[in-house]
């Protein structure tokens, strides 16, 4: 299928899954992951409206940018202490913070290129050894200490699910992720603006907006497979 038609079939499925949550389909997201996909291809998602871009490598970033002119960028994947400067005055949003450590940095870099860094901070639900991101038990501690830094504002919560063929196995990490969201808003925390819930990829993201994500990021849903095969 073309990208157009992946899109559409997308957005008719945001819609579908919203209204399920009493929300509108433009209550949502669609940050379009172009990890690993070349230039023409993104500049086709841009052009059909993705105009929020989702990328878990720095060094992808940094050479998409000038490419992409007109876009937002998204650091969705884990990220490294010492490339925080790289990016500080490129994206919009880090979804993957993780760390008291990695916010200094990103409050460091952020007083330095004279803005205010939105990040969210990356739960590991279901406690996968793979996976980055805190304990659910371990979110709001984080959540408050990254807005007790300077020019850092914590805007929500992002998780990766696991990938599991049956996606409604998942609805209730979607659902404890919410509590969790809803648990955090409710201290009005100094610089924790809770807004967002990243939450739902190309698997299993029409179960996440049922149960509440206000970002879907999504990649081979839109690109199809991606091909790490020289990439990588
Ligand atoms: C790659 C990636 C996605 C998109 O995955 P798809 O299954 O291709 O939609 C979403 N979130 C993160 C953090 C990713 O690394």
């Amino acid at each position: 299928m073309s990208i157009a038609q992946n899109l559409e079939d997308i957005d008719k499925k945001i819609c579908a899954a919203a209204e399920k949550s009493g929300r509108k389909r433009s209550d949502v997201l669609l940050l379009a992951v172009s990890k690993t996909i070349d230039i023409p291809r993104i500049k086709e998602a841009v052009a059909l409206g993705c105009t929020q871009l989702g990328e878990n490598r720095v060094q992808e970033i940094m050479a998409k940018y000038d490419e992409i002119p007109g876009v937002q960028w998204h650091l969705i994947g884990h990220l490294q202490t010492n490339k925080v400067k790289y990016i500080a005055d490129k994206v919009k949003l880090i979804h993957s913070v993780d760390s008291l450590k990695l916010g200094k940095e990103i409050s460091l870099r952020s007083v330095r290129a004279g803005r205010v860094m939105d990040v969210l901070v990356e739960v590991n639900m279901a406690g996968e050894e793979s996976k980055s991101g805190v304990a659910p038990n371990e979110a709001e501690e984080l959540a408050k200490e990254l807005g007790s830094l300077e020019n850092i504002c914590v805007k929500g919560l992002m998780t990766v699910a696991p990938y599991d063929p049956l996606p409604e196995n998942n609805r209730i990490y979607f659902q404890r992720m919410k509590e969790l969201f809803e648990t955090i808003k409710s201290r009005n925390y100094a610089n924790v603006d809770m807004q967002h819930l990243s939450m739902g990829m190309t698997n299993d993201y029409e179960v996440a907006v049922e149960e509440g994500a206000d970002i879907v990021r999504i990649g081979t849903g839109i690109f199809g497979a991606r091909d790490y095969t020289n990439k990588q």
